[in-house]
């Protein structure tokens, strides 16, 4: 049951700092997120590129001359380059999240995707539908091919459930209250785990479990929840060994007892 490949998912000596202390991203975090949002600021400026090029060919009546496959071709490049943005932004986001102390930073932090893909997708949707120059047949296919670049643009832009450090450093905090400094989680998994033994996640379908720290797991995965089982085992064992003595004190004091008795 429990010979698992288990993989450490801890790159650094991770510190078991003071309970309150806001959570921070390793440096090795820290740096991959800047890395990432970097390449995202690269991808969505070509997509606006080929967005603004789109227009061009649009405005310049390259449609009407040569049809529409420029224009398609265009807009796909454009959504493939944005949709890379908002994937590889929405990691960072993840390795290094933004705070709610802020709130209209936290927004357009968590969100940027969104609010780019729509930048880049709406002004052509808008000026495909009243261009004068295209017949309704071809604006219909290009209204609909651009549309559904906004839909997917935007759709992948958005975060529903947008990191943040506060998260961060409450879901550490509850797991340092229980006693753990790391958990377990798998790759399919929507909860983590303080016991690697727990039936939810050491099933016969799962072959490989990730250990580290909550941030490492919510870097690793989008997880936002403790799993309730492990997380009333941890309380019974808390509670337990609060109460209970020392299993070896406990036998001496018998034996004293018995001493006193003879
Ligand atoms: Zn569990």
């Amino acid at each position: 049951m429990s010979d698992k490949k288990i993989t450490k998912v801890t790159n650094e000596a991770s510190s078991s700092s003071a309970a309150n202390d806001t959570w921070k991203p390793t440096e090795d975090n820290k740096s991959k997120a800047i890395t990432f949002r970097v390449i995202a600021a690269i991808a969505w400026a070509i997509a606006i590129g080929f967005e603004i090029w789109g227009i061009l060919k649009l405005k310049g009546g390259d449609v009407q001359e040569n049809g529409m496959t420029m224009l398609i071709i265009l807009i796909v490049v454009a959504l493939i380059f944005a949709v890379a943005g908002n994937l590889l932004w929405k990691k960072a986001n993840k390795l290094d999240p933004a705070s709610k102390k802020n709130k209209f930073k936290f927004w357009v932090q968590n969100q940027l995707g969104a609010i780019i893909s729509a930048v880049a997708f709406l002004p052509l949707v808008i000026l495909i539908l009243t261009d004068k120059n295209i017949d309704g047949k071809q604006k219909g296919i290009l209204g609909a091919i651009a549309g559904a670049a906004l839909l997917i643009g935007v759709g992948t832009g958005i975060d529903f459930n947008p990191p943040s450090v506060e998260q961060y450093t409450e879901e550490t905090q509850r797991v340092d209250d229980l006693g753990f400094n790391s958990v377990f989680w798998t790759k399919s998994g929507t909860k983590y785990h303080l016991y690697n033994t727990c039936g939810y996640i050491n099933g016969d379908r799962t072959n490989e479990i990730f250990t580290g720290t909550v941030g490492e797991c919510k870097a690793d995965k989008n997880i936002s929840e403790l799993c309730s089982r492990c997380e009333g085992q941890a309380e019974k064992e808390k509670e337990s060994n609060i109460l209970d003595l020392d299993p070896d004190s406990e036998e001496l004091l018998d034996l004293e007892e018995d001493l006193d008795a003879a």
